[in-house]
Formats: C-alpha cells, sequence, structure tokens
C-alpha cells in the first residue's frame, strides 16, 4: 500500500505543521473547529521531500491517484466539476512549509480554467468580464510560477492594453480589453516556451504541484531560510494547499482582505487590517491598489464586519496567539482562507504579551517566551527628535515603526552591495517583491510609493524589525533613472534620506533622532521577567552617566567597573603619565597622591547613583604602556623638537651678533630674546625620558605580558592607591547615609598567592579606612576567572577570593590562542563561512570548550566554597544564548553593557522558564552532571 500523501482539511491532524505545513495544519484545524473555509486538501512535505530527493523528480507513488481522489471529494463537496460541466470547479494551490516565510514561496490562483469551463464560469456568474478577469490572472500566475515565463512578458501585455484602452486603474478595463489580454498572454506563453498554455485542468494541477514542491529549492526560499536560519529539522520542504476558489472579485457584494487580530505594529488589542472590494487576494498584498482600513467594512458591509469581528475572536481564543489571517467575501458570505500566528515587531509583542497574559488569554511565562530577547534591540532604536524642525518632503504609510537615515537606492542588488561595503541605505520602490529580500537584509529601512500596511515591504520589515514607510504615493519612483521625484524636488541614489515608520513621514537628508524611551508594558514584561529569572543582571559601568543608563534599563548592580576607563580622562591622564615615567618610588607616590581623591571621587558617584546594589570594581588591568604615547610617535616629536632646536640655536647665533653690534655702539636693543630654547630643551628632556620609559616597557606579547595582577604586584602603590579610594569613597558615601557594597576584583590572576597577597593588602588599608573613619564596611574581594590556569585552579582560588566574575573575553582569547584584536579581521569570517566554527567565539560563548573550563570552574570553586556567587562580565554575558548556558551552569549573574541589559534580563528568564520546562534542576555545587552535548 502506498503512503498516504493527501489529507482532506476535514482529516488532517492541525497540530502537525511539519507534515501538513503551517498552512495546511491551520485550514485543517479551522475546518474542523467550523469556522467558515472552503474546502480543500492538502498534499504533505513529506510527498515534496520524496518529490527533491528524487534525482528525476517524479511525483511519489500513489500521490496523483490521491490528489484524483481528493479532487473527486471535493468536486461533491461542492457540487461542482473540475475541468468541466457548467459550474466548474476552480482550485487555488498555494504552498506551506512548517515555518511560516512570507511571500517566500509560490501560490497559483483560477486553476482548473480552459477556454470551455471559462463559458461555465461565465454563463453561471454571467459575467463575461469577471471570468476573464479570473482566466488573465490564471495564465498569468501560472505561466510565471509554473511555466517559467518573465513576469515582464505579462507586464508589457497588459500596459500595452491598458493603454490602447485609455484605462488608468485595472478596474477601467473592459471585458474586450480583457479578452485581448487573455489572448496577448497566451502567445506571450506560447512564445516563452514553445508551446501552447495546458488546457487540461489535471495537466495544470499537476505542473503545478511540481512547481510549488520545486520552490522550496528557490533561490528566494533557499536565501530566506540562511537568513533566519531555518533547518531541516525545523521545515523541510512544503506542503500544497489546494483550495476550491472563492472569489472576491464578484462584484461590489464581494471583498478581500488581510487582517491581524491585533495591530502587529503597536500591538493595540483591535482589528487590523486591509481589504479591497471586488478584487482577489493578491491585489492587497501586492500593492496594486492601495486598499482601505478593515474599520470602513463596518460602514461598507456591517453584518459582514461583525462576522469579521467574530472570527477574530474565535480565532484568537482558539490559538491563544494573534492570528495573521486571510478573508475573501463572495457575494455578501465570508470566508477564512489562511491564518497563521501574526509576525509582530517588538513593540507590539511586548505590548500584545502583556495585555494577553493580563486578561487571561495565556500564561505570564508565555507572555516572557514569546519575546525574543534580541528583539527589544529594536525597542532602543533610535526615534525621531520631535524638536528638530524637519519638514517632511512627502508622507506614506506608517508601515514598520523606527527611524532610519541612509543614501537612497532603487534596487535591491545595489542595495546589497552598497550595505556591504558598510554605507547606510534606504531601499526605494514602487512596490517591493519577494525577490528583493536581499536588499532588504541589507537596508536599514524600506520606502515604497505604492501599496498599504499589508503590502510585501510593510509585512517584511515589521518581521525584520526595519523602518518601512510604505504607500506614500506623492513620490514618483524611476527605477531606470535612480531617482525619485516628490512635486518640485527630487532625490536620486546617493542622497541621503531619512524615514519614520512610525509617523510615515519621509524627509530629504539626515534628521536628528533620539534615544527611546521604555514602553509602560516593556516595564511590566520584564518584572515579570525579573520574578522568574534565577540569574541576576548587572551592567558594565565605568562612569556615573554609565551607572545611570545601566539603572535606566533595569540593572541590579554592576558587574564590572573597569577603573583603567577612569584613567584615560583628559583631566587625569597627565598625572597617570607622571606616575608611569616616575623614577623612584617617592615620585610615583607623588603621582598618585594626586589621583588618589580623584579616584574617590569616581567612585563616590558611581555608589552614588547605584545605592544600594553591588558595586564590582576591578583593579587595574591594562599593560600601564598603553597610558603612554607610542615609540614612533614620540620618534616624530623628537624629531620636529630637535629640529626646533637647531633653528633656534641659529638665531640665537644671529641675535647675539645683533645685540654685540647694539652694545658697540651703546644702545640698547627693545626685543627681548625669546625663552622658547629653554622651554624646547625642557620638552626634549621629557620626551627622551619618556621614550626610554616606553622602550623599556616595551613588550613583544603584551596582551600576555606585563598586565593585570601582574602589574599590581610589581608596583603595589598603584593597587594600594586604588583600594584605599574604594574605600575610602565607601565610608564617606556611608557616613552620609548611602547605603554602599563595594567589591574589589583583580584581574589576569592565575595563582592563589596573587589573590593572596593583594587581598592582604585589601584588609590592611581597610583596617586603616575603617579606624579612620569610625565605619565598619561591607566589601567583598573577589577574583576575575580569565585564565585557563585560573579555572583550572578555582578551588585553590576560592579560598581566597569570595567571589570570582568570568572575563570570557580574555578567557575565549586564551583558551582558543586566538587574539582577541585581531581574529575577527583576520581568519575566522572565513573559519565560520567554511564551518570550521559555527559562530565568532568572541560574540557567542563557545560552550564547548570556554564553557566547559566554566562549568568545571564553578564546580571546583563551590567545592571550595559553597554557594559562591559567581557571574560573568564578558561581552558574552549580554548574548541570549550565552546568558542560557550561564543559567545553565548555576551562575549567580551575567554583566552586560547597560543598553544590552534588557535583553539580558529577557534572556535570564528564557533560560529559566526553558529550564523548569524541560525539568531540569542545577545544584549549585557538587552533583551537578555536565548536560548533553556540552
Ligand atoms: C574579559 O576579559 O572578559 C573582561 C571582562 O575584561 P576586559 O575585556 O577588560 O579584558
Ligand atoms: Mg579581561
Amino acid at each position: 500500500m502506498s503512503m498516504k500523501w493527501v489529507y482532506t482539511f476535514a482529516e488532517g491532524d492541525g497540530t502537525n505543521k511539519k507534515l501538513l505545513g503551517g498552512k495546511g495544519a491551520n485550514l485543517c484545524e479551522m475546518t474542523q473547529i467550523g469556522i467558515s473555509v472552503p474546502p480543500g486538501f492538502v498534499i504533505t512535505t513529506e510527498a515534496c521531500r520524496a518529490f527533491l530527493d528524487d534525482p528525476e523528480r517524479r511525483l511519489p507513488e500513489g500521490m496523483l491517484e490521491q490528489v484524483h481522489h481528493a479532487l473527486a471529494d471535493l468536486e461533491a463537496e461542492t457540487g461542482r466539476q473540475f475541468g468541466r460541466g457548467e459550474t466548474p470547479l476552480l482550485i487555488s494551490v498555494r504552498s506551506g512549509s512548517a515555518l511560516s516565510m512570507p511571500g517566500m514561496m509560490d501560490t497559483i490562483l483560477n486553476l482548473g480554467l480552459n477556454p470551455k469551463t471559462l463559458q461555465g464560469l461565465i454563463a453561471e456568474t454571467r459575467n463575461a468580464r469577471f471570468g476573464y478577469d479570473a482566466y488573465r490572472r490564471f495564465i498569468q500566475l501560472f505561466g510565471k510560477i509554473a511555466l517559467g515565463v518573465p513576469e515582464e512578458d505579462f507586464d508589457t501585455e497588459f500596459e500595452a492594453v491598458k493603454r490602447k484602452a485609455g484605462a488608468e486603474r485595472d478596474e477601467d478595463l473592459s471585458c474586450n480589453d480583457l479578452i485581448e489580454i487573455t489572448e496577448r498572454f497566451m502567445s506571450a506563453v506560447e512564445k516563452s516556451t514553445g508551446r501552447p498554455f495546458p488546457s487540461d485542468p489535471y495537466e495544470q494541477l499537476e505542473i503545478a504541484i511540481r512547481a510549488v514542491f520545486g520552490s522550496w529549492m528557490g533561490k528566494r526560499a533557499m536565501d530566506y531560510r540562511r537568513e533566519f536560519k531555518i533547518t531541516p529539522d525545523m521545515a523541510d520542504g512544503t506542503a500544497v494547499n489546494v483550495m476550491a476558489m472563492v472569489f472576491g472579485n464578484m462584484g461590489e457584494d464581494s471583498a478581500t482582505g488581510v487582517a491581524f487580530t491585533r495591530d502587529p505594529g503597536t500591538g493595540e488589542n483591535a482589528l487590523f487590517g486591509e481589504y479591497l472590494v471586488n478584487a482577489q487576494g493578491e491585489d492587497v498584498v501586492a500593492g496594486v491598489r492601495t486598499p482601505k482600513p478593515v474599520a470602513a467594512l463596518a460602514d461598507e458591509m456591517p453584518e459582514i464586519y461583525d462576522q469579521l469581528v467574530d472570527l477574530r475572536h474565535r480565532l484568537e481564543n482558539h490559538y491563544r496567539e494573534v492570528q495573521d489571517f486571510e478573508f475573501t467575501i463572495q457575494k455578501g458570505v465570508l470566508y477564512c482562507l489562511q491564518t497563521r500566528n501574526g509576525k509582530m515587531n517588538a513593540a507590539a509583542l511586548v505590548r500584545t504579551s502583556v495585555d494577553m497574559a493580563q486578561s487571561g488569554l495565556i500564561e505570564r511565562e508565555y507572555a516572557i517566551l514569546r519575546v525574543q530577547p534580541d528583539m527589544l534591540e529594536q525597542l532602543l532604536f533610535p526615534q525621531l527628535d520631535t524638536t528638530a524642525e524637519a519638514e517632511p518632503l512627502a508622507q506614506g504609510l506608517p508601515a514598520s515603526p523606527g527611524a532610519a537615515v541612509g543614501v537612497a537606492v532603487f534596487d535591491a542588488d545595489r542595495a546589497e552591495k552598497l550595505g556591504r561595503t558598510g554605507e547606510r541605505v534606504i531601499l526605494v520602490r514602487e512596490e517591493t517583491k519577494p525577490e528583493d529580500i536581499h536588499g532588504f537584509f541589507a537596508s536599514r529601512g524600506i520606502l515604497t510609493s505604492r501599496g498599504g500596511k499589508t503590502s510585501h515591504a510593510a509585512v517584511v520589515a515589521r518581521g525584520m524589525g526595519k523602518p518601512c514607510v510604505a504607500g506614500a504615493e506623492g513620490i514618483s519612483v524611476d527605477v531606470h533613472l535612480k531617482r525619485a521625484i516628490v512635486g518640485d524636488h527630487e532625490f536620486h541614489e546617493g542622497d541621503l534620506i531619512t524615514i519614520d515608520g512610525t509617523s510615515g513621514n519621509v524627509f530629504l537628508g539626515e534628521v536628528p533622532m533620539i534615544e527611546q524611551e521604555f514602553s509602560p508594558e516593556l516595564t511590566v514584561l520584564l518584572s515579570w521577567a525579573d520574578e522568574t529569572a534565577r540569574l541576576q543582571v548587572m551592567a558594565n559601568a565605568d562612569t556615573p552617566e554609565d551607572a545611570r543608563t545601566a539603572l535606566k534599563f533595569g540593572a541590579m548592580g554592576i558587574g564590572l567597573c573597569r577603573t583603567e576607563r577612569m584613567f584615560n580622562d583628559t583631566d587625569r591622564l597627565p598625572i597617570v603619565v607622571d606616575m608611569i615615567v616616575a623614577d623612584t618610588r617617592e615620585e610615583r607616590q607623588a603621582a598618585l597622591n594626586r589621583l588618589l581623591p580623584i579616584q574617590r571621587e569616581d567612585f563616590k558617584g558611581i555608589f552614588t547613583v547605584m545605592a544600594p546594589r553591588q558595586v564590582t570594581i576591578r583593579l587595574l588591568d591594562p599593560p600601564i604602556h598603553e597610558f603612554l604615547p607610542a615609540e614612533q610617535q614620540l620618534i616624530d616629536e623628537l624629531d620636529e623638537l630637535r629640529h626646533l632646536r637647531t633653528v633656534l640655536r641659529g638665531i640665537r647665533v644671529l641675535s647675539d651678533a645683533v645685540e654685540f653690534m647694539y652694545r658697540s655702539r651703546d644702545v640698547h636693543p627693545t626685543v627681548q630674546m625669546p625663552a622658547e630654547p629653554v622651554l624646547v630643551e625642557e620638552a626634549i628632556q621629557k620626551k627622551e625620558a619618556m621614550l626610554t620609559k616606553v622602550r623599556a616597557l616595551h613588550e613583544v606579547n603584551p596582551m600576555l605580558g606585563h598586565r593585570g595582577v601582574r602589574l599590581g604586584l610589581t608596583f603595589p602603590e598603584i593597587y594600594a592607591m586604588q583600594i584605599r579610594a574604594i574605600l575610602e569613597a565607601a565610608a564617606e558615601c556611608q557616613k552620609s547615609g548611602i547605603a554602599v557594597h563595594p567589591e574589589i576584583m583583580v584581574p589576569q590572576v592565575c595563582t592563589a598567592q596573587e589573590l593572596k597577597q593583594v587581598k592582604d593588602c585589601v584588609e590592611e588599608i581597610r583596617a586603616d579606612v575603617e579606624r579612620a573613619h569610625h565605619v565598619k564596611l561591607d566589601v567583598k574581594f573577589g577574583s576575575m576567572l580569565e585564565v585557563v590556569r585560573a579555572c583550572l585552579r578555582a578551588e585553590n582560588l576560592a579560598e581566597e577570593a569570595e567571589f570570582f566574575s568570568f572575563g570570557t573575553n580574555d578567557l575565549t582569547q586564551a583558551t582558543f590562542s586566538f587574539s582577541r584584536e585581531d581574529a575577527e579581521n583576520k581568519f575566522l569570517p572565513m573559519y565560520n563561512r567554511r564551518h570550521i566554527l559555527q559562530d565568532n567565539p568572541f560574540e557567542v560563548l563557545d560552550v564547548k570548550g570556554v564553557g566547559r573550563l566554566m562549568e568545571l570552574a564553578v564546580m571546583w570553586g563551590r567545592d571550595a566554597r559553597p554557594g559562591m556567587k559567581v557571574g560573568i562580565c564578558g561581552e558574552h554575558g549580554g548574548h541570549p544564548d550565552s546568558i542560557g548556558f550561564c543559567h545553565r551552569i548555576g551562575l549567580s549573574y551575567v554583566s552586560c553593557s547597560g543598553y544590552r541589559v534588557p535583553i539580558a534580563r529577557l534572556a535570564a528568564a528564557h533560560a529559566a522558564i526553558l529550564d523548569r520546562t524541560a525539568g531540569l534542576q542545577y545544584p549549585s555545587h557538587r552533583g551537578y552532571q555536565c548536560i548533553g552535548a556540552l
């Protein structure tokens, strides 16, 4: 017996999206819960796979027979006949894979039409114009998709007839015009394929099925899968959905539309969508005519509008998710043609998550999981500064929010090319098509002059979280001349424009942007995330301003304050330089004494902002020569100074001669000799000393050199100054009622002895400060783990350190022996391309190597100090997947840049939920088992 390749909508399992594709499964489900769906059947993705796997591309055995059976059932159910009779059965043939890939594959409508069935349709509807319109659409779609006829061939013929007829809009074409169009289309097909257009509906169907199956391996679909990392275990092949046609173009009581159960741009809890009266589905999406907002249907067809609102509630209550659905009204009867989970931008996802959870439609945990952490980046996107007095050049529909600036580019290939060079690009088109997808990837924003909020441009841009202004009809786009005309203005390729997808405005030039504020819904969602997460989220912040930003984004403390960044400020760098070039300990101490009050103020500023939260301060890390000028720069400056000295010496000789002359005549010169030679001499001496120091400090491999704790132990007075500044700042804050919890962290540690020596210094200074200020300080002492040996000796280090923080930037460098400065510009992209490494390990934590070390260090550290606090402060601390791993190995916190804090908070909650739902428990010390592939 052959496999079952075909399922009717009444029998398919609505939960089996892998087999039936998302669209097919939903059609089955909707049919089975009583929603008005035209009858039909699904050919499975397994059939597609079998077809694609066959070297000769044969349809799988028994499939066509099953299709014919299903067609016979469809005939019986609809009372119509396929390919014959007075009431012909017409069908649509659509693709649909397990994962929704909007617009990526192909759809054929009105299949089953031929000269004979056309006459049946005309007789039945008594509407010849309608019949020919359906016929020309079928020839066009089938010709393009199934027979590979270039779209332009049809466009040329269509436009020619339109011109001849003097028709402005498609609706103005008469029946005779449409007859002429069908004839021209037929000839175009024959000319292009060398064969007449197939008239046997069964043959049409077989060709269409093959084309839909084949579209899975088409460039568009493959590009899409690559971009969105859709692997075969997520979606493998497309199903084919065959459905009895219903017509939205049967007159003024017919219409077609696309709707969302909530506004996908803002998340507002209201039916959102667009429709066109007397039109077929692709008219709405293609942006050929600008559709009306769905609210207008309440006036135009009030009963149908009520049914649509009812449909909206039924869909949402059933799927418990925002739905994006297509509907058709045929002669006053509403049909739902498909539904899928709505793709939304981050703002809408957040708002709908909170609203749906608060109304009890979904659980809080699901509300959190609905929003992918990285999507929150969109909410941190800049918006136009409303105080900037920019005059919009044109206005279109606000199709995907956020603002973007870039140079106008009029085709997708060029956008891709320029985008690759790092140029900011805005893709400007009359309307976009699926084949423009690579242009979307490369652009910051999309501008179209035609189409609505559900046009291809709008849907795709929203899915990608890119700003889009659609249907800016005042702009006339000339793709060939690469220019756009707006009234008296025009802009060309390469001109800077700004688009605002939130308001729909388009501007010439660059308009200033401002940062986003948190919406109330995001605040709620993140508060739920914090309640759910086990990991705490800290920020890496070096100044009070950074700390304020971090707090605004919900940081629970500071996990890394890099003190060297404070040394670089212009007011203190000269003192730091004095400290470095000092020849004696006394000279160095004198410079440090000047630095002490400055650092103390720095720390007081941060403690005050963050009180009462933890502030982890790392002692000086980089090699000190980083604060000195480069050797070559010094050599060049010395050359110049020496040259100046020679010139000045010449002048001196000259002026001595002049002076002698005056004196010998007993005349006194009025001009004083310049003092510069002295200054120049001093400068030369200073620079020479500096050069000597720079040469003395030179290291062949500074990243592995005299830095971090090694430096701190060589010049203990530097760390002593920093420790004193931290503790005195803490004491002063505490005395003025500010709750402080400083943590002192030592970088680049590899032995417990290093830690012990710094710890002794901390204890000594702490006792001194406590005595002097009459306070008791709550200070913790910890170690960075960023050296391989430190991980391997974690148990010993934990005897000295109260906490650990993984510096995964350096730990990745050390584990791979890849320079963190160079690898990303040299060989890493090639490694990724050739799949030697899947990701960039400096961005995505390498769980198998670096992660394994971390896992062991956590376990060993907690052996010595049960329950020890362990965090991460390398860049990976803000990356969602890496955060998931940090949760799984039982870290206490992650620390990342302030802007990534919301992303990390959400990612931490995701990790906790996924962990709980997988039933995994991670004890915080011994007994922890390594998970699967780790
Ligand atoms: C690290 O190495 O991960 C780290 C946080 O320190 P830095 O990046 O300052 O070397
Ligand atoms: Mg480091």
